[in-house]
C-alpha cells in the first residue's frame, strides 16, 4: 500500500534529500512528482529518487498542466504528444512507472464535442504509445475537476478501455466537484468504483487515487481545501475520507492514494493511512 504526498509539502522547509525521511516519520511511503510546468528533474534530485526508491519509496509523477491530447488545436495536440514522449523517457530514468495527466479539452462542451475530443485523445494516446518503448510505465488519465474539463467517470473508463497504456487515476474530490457533490455516501462511491471495476477489471489493481476534500460550485471545482476545513458555507468537506478508505478494504483494493489537501498534504494522507489501518 501507498499513501503520500504531491509535491513537497508546504509545511516541510528543509532539504528535498531529507523531505523522505520526514515522510517516512509520519508512516509515509510515496511521492508524486509535480512535473506540471514541464517534465524536468534536476540530476540532483533524480539521483535522490532513485536512491529512495531503492530504500522503498513509491514514487508516481504528475504531467505538466499544459499538456492537452483533447485540445482542438492541432498543434497544441501534437506538441502534448511529444512532451509525453519525452516524459515517458523521463519516468524511466527514475525508475517511475506511474505518470497521471489531465485530458485536458477545447471541443465543444456538448456531448458530440466531448465524444469527437475523447476519440482524438484516444487515438493520438495509441499513436505515441505504440511509436516508443513504453517500458513499464503506465499512464493515468485523471477525473477532470471542472465540467467543462474533459475527464468525467466515463470519459475515464472509456480512455481505458481503448488505451493499452491507460489506467483510471480516479481523484475523488475531482469527482465529487464536477458532479457538484454528487459523493455523499460510502454506497455512492462503491458504486463508482465498481462501475470502474466492472469495465475494466484487468486494470483496476492497478487503479491510481488522488484524495483530498475540496470546494465547488455549479460548474464544478473551485479549490483543495486544507486537510478538515469546512466548504466557505460551513458544509463539511466532502468527500469523506474515512468512507474513502473503508470502501478502499471493503472492496479489497490495493491501496495508491497521493493526498493533495491544500498546505497539508502530508496530514490528509497520513489521516487517510490510520483510518485505513483502523
Ligand atoms: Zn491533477
Amino acid at each position: 500500500m501507498v499513501f503520500g504526498v504531491a509535491g513537497v509539502p508546504t509545511n516541510y522547509k528543509g532539504k528535498f534529500k531529507n523531505l523522505f525521511d520526514w515522510l517516512r516519520e509520519r508512516d509515509l511511503n510515496g511521492y508524486e512528482i509535480q512535473c506540471v510546468y514541464g517534465f524536468k528533474i534536476s540530476d540532483v534530485n533524480k539521483q535522490i529518487i532513485l536512491e529512495e526508491k531503492s530504500k522503498g519509496f513509491c514514487f508516481s509523477m504528475h504531467a505538466p498542466y499544459y499538456i492537452n491530447l483533447g485540445s482542438k488545436n492541432e498543434p497544441v495536440v501534437a506538441r502534448s504528444k511529444e512532451n509525453m514522449k519525452q516524459g515517458i523517457e523521463l519516468a524511466k530514468s527514475v525508475g517511475v512507472n506511474r505518470i497521471t495527466f489531465h485530458p485536458g479539452g477545447g471541443h465543444d462542451n456538448t456531448e458530440e464535442g466531448r465524444k469527437l475530443a475523447i476519440k482524438q485523445l484516444i487515438d493520438a494516446v495509441n499513436e505515441f504509445t505504440h511509436q516508443i518503448d513504453m517500458g513499464d510505465v503506465r499512464l493515468y488519465p485523471e477525473i477532470g475537476g471542472k465540467t467543462a474539463n474533459l475527464g468525467s467517470l466515463d470519459e475515464i473508463i472509456e480512455i481505458c478501455k481503448h488505451c493499452e497504456y491507460c489506467y483510471p487515476c480516479i481523484d475523488i474530490a475531482h469527482l465529487h466537484a464536477r458532479e457538484i457533490g454528487s459523493i455523499t455516501s460510502k454506497e455512492i462511491l462503491k458504486e463508482k468504483l465498481q462501475k470502474i471495476k466492472d469495465a475494466i477489471p484487468q486494470k483496476f489493481k492497478y487503479i491510481h487515487f488522488h484524495a483530498y476534500t475540496i470546494n465547488y460550485g455549479d460548474k464544478g471545482e473551485l479549490n483543495h481545501l486544507r486537510h478538515g476545513e469546512n466548504m466557505p458555507d460551513g458544509r463539511v468537506g466532502m468527500p469523506n475520507l474515512d468512507d474513502f478508505t473503508s470502501v478502499l478494504k471493503e472492496m479489497g483494493i490495493e491501496p495508491w492514494v497521493i493526498s493533495e489537501a491544500q498546505d497539508t498534504q502530508e496530514i490528509g494522507a497520513e489521516y487517510m493511512l490510520q483510518s485505513y489501518k483502523k
